[in-house]
């Protein structure tokens, strides 16, 4: 069957969102440590951080789909830890976070070209584990479908999300290819349910899995032409 829709991941395909995170990350951290001048604080780091937010999303994991609600639950936490604990100022990092990774995101510069070439010939739409959204990077209007995890409260590689996709979509499994940078969210996850798969390497890292994608790219520029377009 020929691939008429083509979805495509988010963070770290489509944008930077290790960077954005670490970048907004310390923004926050300026100001918690000039809000709270406490030894504790000002030994505090992003990696920490950043390691506070993830064990605090596993401990709420089917519990708490919203991240923004994550977050912010992530800096009570990070204030627990320094020994300040105040859900009000959590509240007030949790928004300047919110308002450095939101503004400060970057689309990779592939992006734009390759959506320009395949738009008049495939339908195309965003699903993401995340919540990065299009109209705060320059991408809206660009997409005919657009689904977050943090929605329909199943997330990437369950089949369902991808079931959801080729819904919303309106065609088959086997009509759709997803374009990823993660082997078992995209490519492992697209495939078990009869999907076609990119893999987005842009680093050039070892496949070390037993997932084979059905394509592997180091740019998206070179997707036009696995589907048969001319560049
Ligand atoms: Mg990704």
């Amino acid at each position: 069957m020929q691939i008429s829709v083509v979805s495509f991941d988010g963070d770290m395909t489509l944008w930077n969102f290790l960077k954005v995170m670490r970048h907004s990350l310390k923004h926050t951290l300026t100001a918690l440590q000039r809000q709270v001048p406490i030894p504790r604080a000002l030994e505090l780091t992003v990696d920490e951080m950043i390691a506070i937010r993830n064990q605090f999303a596993e401990e709420v994991k089917g519990k708490i789909w919203n991240l923004e609600k994550i977050r912010q639950g992530a800096f009570e936490r990070t204030l627990e830890h320094v020994g300040h604990p105040d859900k009000d100022l959590a509240a007030h990092l949790n928004a300047i976070y919110l308002k450095h990774r939101f503004e400060d995101i970057e689309l990779y510069p592939d992006v734009i070209p390759t959506f320009d070439v395949l738009a008049p010939h495939f339908k195309l739409g965003l699903l993401s584990n995340g919540n990065t959204y299009p109209e705060r990077c320059g991408l809206e209007d660009r997409f005919a479908f657009v689904i977050f995890s943090q929605n329909v409260q199943v997330e990437k590689p369950d089949p369902r999300i991808f079931e959801i996709t080729a819904q919303q979509a309106g065609c088959e499994l086997a009509q759709l290819l997803h374009v990823g940078d993660s082997l078992e969210n995209d490519v492992a996850g697209a495939q078990n349910v009869g999907a076609k798969a990119v893999w987005l390497n842009r680093d050039g890292v070892p496949n070390n899995t037993k997932t084979q994608p059905d394509y592997e790219v180091a740019s998206l520029t070179e997707i036009p032409a696995i589907l048969g377009l001319e560049r």
